[in-house]
């Protein structure tokens, strides 16, 4: 049995089947990590006593068995990975950031809650980007997560851990969170699926904030069914979350089938900055897509260009404003003690000096002075408005079309160390992807192809962008060209 490439699906259904137990799986993974994790590093934690909690479900199971098996919640027994930024009560918690370093949850994230609920077993913690903060995984203080398809390359990020370990075998099925691109863009580059729910779909309690009117949880996964799986189970109402909104509010409605669907290409997702090698495999899968009987047809998101400038005008914002609270008393971690502190002041930027890194830093900077008295209309106010009208772009192409297909980055995976220098090449890792964030919108991205670089065949991503709510319609449509993809 081939453990560290089954499917959520499969994996679940195994259990449930008795063709193997919760222990095996969980052995399997562990020692999968124990093999390839010390190159690929998707780990910052793995949990020791998860062992003794597979046998404990295997104990239930075998109760269970002489009754019902097909009762055990639809996660039972399978490994689940989590993001270092996603709380789990008793266990280390640090965002990729030496800032937390040491520091141990007091209570459960709610989307933890229901994947144990599910029955989910949840194996460790996984490395990130600081804070969130960028786009290949290499800003974490605890060093950089390779791709598993080439480790000389990054895996993407924020959510590069989580990426990486579905990507490697190195657990069924991951969460990652998402606040321009964090789940989707290291989806594409590790070829896996990858999908940023609508905003407000699923619960931020117990998500270390980045930016808060944009972060959102999320499934990464082997296959289009297995995000739908696991977002259904951390999706939902939360009364600690007064963003998560009713079960009521949603669009149940699938949509049309691939015979009726009609797919808008927006013409800015092809212009400068694109790979030509990415463009031509996400262009050949529309093909393919049109032939199947889809309608494609070329939109026009004329504000798109505005998107990442108005992101990094809203993001550095709201970061300076939630990463305030760590500042050496609260939270975790490093406290500055030198001897040479004169007041509290001094050793709160003692503290933050020393706890963050360069990216942090930046944005809180960048974000300080955006809000500043004076400045907030030109550059907070604007941005806000420029949201906006990025908002009312995808209304008025979704009047017209049911989902919206493009790339979801620019570029394959690129090597370590290649845009570390350079802030602004890293932020255009995202430029697909932040408009989504920005406007509020379900997405995901689903492996599209490959191109060769150097001899290493690195995966291309396909982003599907749907209505506000309409998680259903775009989990149908992405099931269908999965499977219109992997035939061909
Ligand atoms: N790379 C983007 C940033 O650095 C998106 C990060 C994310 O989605 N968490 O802001």
């Amino acid at each position: 049995m081939e453990f560290s490439r089954l499917t959520l699906q499969a994996a679940a259904a195994g259990i449930r089947g008795g063709e193997f137990s919760v222990t095996e799986l969980v052995s399997a993974c562990l020692a999968a990590i124990k093999e390839k994790d010390g190159e690929i590093r998707a780990y910052l934690d793995v949990f020791d006593d998860v062992l003794a909690e597979a046998q404990r479900a295997d104990i239930e199971i075998s109760k269970s068995r002489n009754l019902e098996t097909s009762g055990l919640p639809p996660l039972f027994g399978v490994p689940v990975a989590v993001k270092d930024n996603i709380l789990i009560a008793g266990r280390r918690c640090t965002a990729g950031s030496a800032m937390l370093a040491g520091y141990v949850a007091s209570y459960d994230a709610t989307v933890v809650e229901k994947l144990r609920a599910q029955g989910a077993v949840i194996i460790g913690k996984t490395n990130m980007d600081e804070f969130a903060m960028g786009s290949s995984t290499e800003h974490s203080a605890f060093g950089a997560t390779r791709n598993p398809r080439d480790l000389g390359r990054v895996p993407g990020g924020s959510s590069g851990g989580s990426a990486a370990a579905v990507a490697g075998g190195l657990a069924t099925a991951a969460l990652g969170s998402d606040t321009g691109g964090s789940i989707r863009q290291p989806a594409a580059l590790c070829g896996i699926v990858g999908m940023k729910p609508t905003y407000g779909a699923v619960s931020r309690h117990g998500l270390i904030a980045m930016a808060s009117s944009l972060d959102q949880i999320g499934p990464m996964t082997r296959t289009v069914a297995d995000a739908r799986v696991l977002y259904d189970a951390i999706a939902g109402p939360d009364a600690f979350d007064a963003t998560a909104v009713k079960e009521e509010s949603r669009i149940k409605n699938q949509g049309p089938g691939m015979k009726d669907l009609r797919i808008g290409v927006p013409k800015e997702y092809f212009g400068a900055g694109l790979d030509s090698d990415v463009a031509a495999a996400v262009k050949k899968s529309l093909e393919k897509i049109e032939a199947a009987g889809a309608r494609i047809e070329e939109i026009t998101l004329p504000h798109s260009e505005y998107a990442l400038p108005a992101y990094y005008i809203i993001v550095p914002s709201e970061v300076s404003a939630n990463l305030a609270r760590f500042d050496g008393i609260r939270y975790g971690g490093i406290r500055n003690q030198e001897s040479g502190i004169r007041d509290l002041y001094d050793m709160y930027a003692k503290t933050r000096a020393a706890g963050f890194g360069s990216e942090v830093k930046r944005r809180v900077m960048l974000g300080a002075y955006a809000l500043s008295a004076g400045y907030y209309d030109a550059y907070y106010l604007q941005a806000q408005r420029v949201r906006r009208l990025i908002r009312d772009d995808f209304a008025r192409a979704f009047e017209k079309v049911d989902v919206i297909a493009g790339p979801t980055t620019p570029t394959p995976a690129f090597m370590l160390g290649e845009r570390s220098a350079d802030p602004l090449q890293m932020y255009l890792a995202d430029i697909y992807t932040v408009a989504v964030n920005l406007a509020g919108l379900p997405a995901l991205s689903m492996p599209a192809g490959e191109v060769t670089r150097d001899g290493a065949d690195l995966p291309v991503g396909l982003q599907l962008i749907a209505p506000w709510f309409a998680e259903a319609k775009l989990f149908a449509a992405a099931e269908e060209i999965e499977l219109l993809l992997n035939a061909l």
